[in-house]
């Protein structure tokens, strides 16, 4: 197995900032690499908050949250990945935007260097072929907020190699995450499962079985889930749920995946959720 040393992330948004989050905190030198300076330093605030609260919750000193912060290198160059040992990338969830990224990965760090995805949907197999080292790709698919949630599903592409896997699947264990080994398949499991319920929701509140909070209360305390599908919903991002059940309606064929309207029409509106202050809910700054 591969010993690592320092990891570039690609995309400093909600996935981006907590991925670079729990490897500088596990000790990894991190480049966290955006393709905006506000996105940059809107990622790197995002850290600094979140290592604070988790010192003020003595999960880690406040030496050992400085010590974090120091180890991540934001950069706005992806030549600056060069000497990266592993790569992932949470980029926006799009394959053109994907597809560009791992081409040119391919191309600027040595061919021995693991290329992992923290894609929600994305076709491991397909961004796979996209480069000339099919077998060193997989998907380290991470849940948000990621400093918190234990899971990793670790998905293995058509052509990943033993080794490729039991490197993620070791490098998961040193964050204190518990993997999950899955197949390549549209959504793999968390999504293919999930999607489907947040959209469904959707479409019982535009056709107006029930307002959101009372679709939501149904789930909390029905079904004891800790957030009802619609509160669930705007956390993950509108233009997330949407683009994911795109994918499984695209990559399953089968109408049951068709997006809710609703959904579309919020996304179109620039309703994203927490993220742009509006979705199902209002929230504050
Ligand atoms: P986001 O919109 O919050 O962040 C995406 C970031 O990628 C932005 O900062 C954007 O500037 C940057 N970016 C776009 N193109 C880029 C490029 N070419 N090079 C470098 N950076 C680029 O999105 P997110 O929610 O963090 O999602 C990122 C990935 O993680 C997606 O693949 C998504 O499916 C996946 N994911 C999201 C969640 C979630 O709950 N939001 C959960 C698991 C996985």
């Amino acid at each position: 197995m591969t010993e690592i040393h320092t990891i570039g992330v690609i995309g400093a948004g909600t996935m981006g900032n907590g991925v670079a989050h729990v490897f500088a905190r596990s000790g990894f030198p991190v480049v966290l690499c955006d393709i905006e300076q506000p996105f940059l330093d809107r990622g790197l605030d995002t850290i600094r908050k979140n290592l604070a609260r988790e010192a003020e919750k003595k999960k880690i000193t406040p030496a050992e949250a400085d010590a974090a912060l120091a180890r991540v290198q934001p950069t706005l160059h992806r030549h600056a990945l060069a000497g990266c040992g592993f790569i992932v990338e949470a980029a926006t969830e799009r394959f053109e935007i994907k597809k560009e990224i791992f081409q040119e990965l391919d191309s600027i760090v040595g061919p021995e260097v693991i290329l992992a995805t923290n894609t929600s949907s994305i076709s491991i197999t397909r961004l796979a072929a996209q480069t000339g080292r099919p077998d060193r790709v997989i998907g380290m698919h991470f849940f948000n907020p990621v400093p918190v949630m234990k899971l990793v599903e670790i998905i293995r592409g058509l052509a990943t190699s033993q080794p490729t896997f039991d490197t993620v699947k070791s490098l998961a264990d040193k964050l204190g995450k518990t993997p999950v080994e899955v197949n390549d398949a549209p959504g793999f499991v968390s999504n293919r499962v999930l999607m489907p319920l947040l959209n469904e929701a959707m479409y019982a509140v535009m056709e107006g079985v029930a307002t959101a909070e009372a679709v939501d209360e149904v789930f909390r305390l029905g079904m004891a889930h800790p957030m009802g599908p619609l509160t669930l919903a705007d956390f993950i991002g509108l233009d997330v749920c949407l683009d994911i059940m795109r994918v499984l309606h695209e990559g399953l064929g089968d109408p049951k995946y068709r997006p809710c309207p609703l959904l579309i029409r919020m996304v179109d509106a620039g309703w994203l959720g927490r993220k742009s202050g509006r979705g199902f809910y209002t929230y504050g700054p």
